[in-house]
């Protein structure tokens, strides 16, 4: 079934077809109907399945149906800041022809224009607990009209300790209310959270054998630690037109990644959580423009964030925790689009691969890569031969690479 077939707001519809929404996903044809109907819902989804629409829609469409001045309506609780911008703008999208008005709500920015844009007025809030908790403490926000809860994200809203915060926010809301639980993952304490705010609900739970999308082919190469930096000068020379997004480990190896492509001539943006608030929204946007095509950046950007395009990510470093390889993965193969990822795996890390097969329920492929084909790709690297040992490998490679032209 089509968006147009749907029951909802024609100006929901129009903005559908702006933003190229035709099909609805997966998740979205689980749970509109459901959420249309008012049910709470608690959906296991995938990083990348159309989650923020699956509930902005059919809450729009709610909230129009009874036209009412701006009070705040709809309430979605999210674990960052990137998440609160990234949200925001999909509501903002689905109801640009309608005369809801959303804000985005999050800390490390100051407090009085938003103060000031809720003094003026909103129907749907999306906001981190942490800035949330302070305003509705000083006065500025009241949350008895709240008819929808949403809580997204929200086992990383407990990795993050938001536990207390959210307990003490769903107590000052109306009970009478709808409420959307959203998790990439499971487990006893998301659970216990679940059932303590959700009434009967349906659930609705994504592929729950391999957690990673339908639309990515990801799969790893091993390769020694000190060499990896050359792979990714051969990945990204080969594929030069593609959009790269490239984990690694520490912010320390995000800055030393970086500066080493761009010894190699391959400028990149970074991005991880040394880098203030307005910076990372900077890089995000850039990158999201298309201004660089390449990305490097730590797990702080793993879970929730949408980039639209991106067409290869890259586990330069295995993730510590099973479940940030599949939100890593998630940020390519997004909505109907496919995707690749490929990791980088030195014999250090065979044990985060198999917690990261255990945990996936699946056996990742391996790349080869034959003995030739690696002395070559750290023969031919541009990189400032300071090391000599590399000069030394090039000219033991000669006559292999001087055969390899030929042919
Ligand atoms: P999300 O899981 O909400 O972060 O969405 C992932 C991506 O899928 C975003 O880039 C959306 O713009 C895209 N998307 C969501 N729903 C659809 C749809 N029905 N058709 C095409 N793309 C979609």
């Amino acid at each position: 079934m089509k968006f147009v077939q749907y029951n909802i707001d024609p100006a929901i519809k129009e903005s559908l077809e702006a933003l190229g929404f035709r099909k609805p996903t997966d998740i979205q044809y689980k749970a509109i109907p459901s959420i249309l109907k008012g049910e709470d819902v608690l959906a296991i989804a995938q990083t990348g399945t159309g989650k923020t629409a699956a509930f902005a829609i059919p809450i729009i469409d709610r909230l129009l149906r009874k036209k009412q001045p701006h009070v705040l309506r709809c309430l979605v609780m999210v674990p960052t800041r990137e998440l609160a911008v990234q949200i925001a703008t999909v509501f903002r999208d689905i109801a640009g022809h309608t005369h809801l008005k959303v804000l985005g709500l999050f800390g490390g920015v100051e407090q009085n224009p938003q103060a000031g844009a809720l003094r003026n007025g909103i129907d749907i809030l999306v906001a981190t607990p942490g800035r949330l908790f302070d305003l509705v403490h000083q006065g500025h926000l009241v949350l008895d009209r709240v008819e929808v809860l949403v809580l997204d994200e929200a086992d990383h809203m407990l990795d993050l300790g938001f536990l207390t915060d959210i307990n003490d926010l769903v107590r000052k809301l109306p009970t009478r209310r709808q409420t959307l639980f959203f998790s990439a993952t499971i487990n006893d304490r998301i659970k216990e959270l679940a059932y303590r705010i959700v009434k009967k609900p349906i659930r609705i739970q994504l592929s729950p054998k391999d957690p990673v999308s339908k639309n990515v082919d990801h799969a790893f190469a091993r390769i020694g630690m000190d060499d990896k930096r050359f792979f990714l000068e051969k990945l990204l020379k080969e594929r030069a037109d593609a959009k790269v997004l490239v984990f690694v480990r520490t912010r320390l190896r995000a800055d030393r990644v970086s500066a080493a492509m761009l010894r190699v001539g391959i400028p990149s943006l970074v991005m991880h959580s040394g880098k203030d608030q307005a910076d990372r929204l900077q890089v995000l946007e850039s990158f999201r423009q298309g201004d660089s095509r390449l990305l490097i950046t730590t797990d702080v950007n793993a879970r929730g964030i949408d980039i639209p395009d991106v067409d290869y990510v890259v586990n330069y470093d295995l993730p510590d925790h099973p479940e940030s390889y599949v939100h890593r993965v998630g940020r390519t193969g997004r909505g109907l689009k496919r995707g690749e990822a490929i990791s980088f795996v030195s014999p250090e890390e065979e044990p985060l691969l198999d917690a990261i097969e255990a945990y996936t329920g699946t056996e990742i492929s391996e790349r080869n890569i034959d003995a030739e084909s690696y002395r070559l790709t750290i023969a031919e690297t541009e990189d400032t031969p300071h090391d000599n040992w590399r000069k030394l490998l090039e000219e033991a490679d000669a006559p292999s690479k001087k055969r390899r032209k030929k042919s």
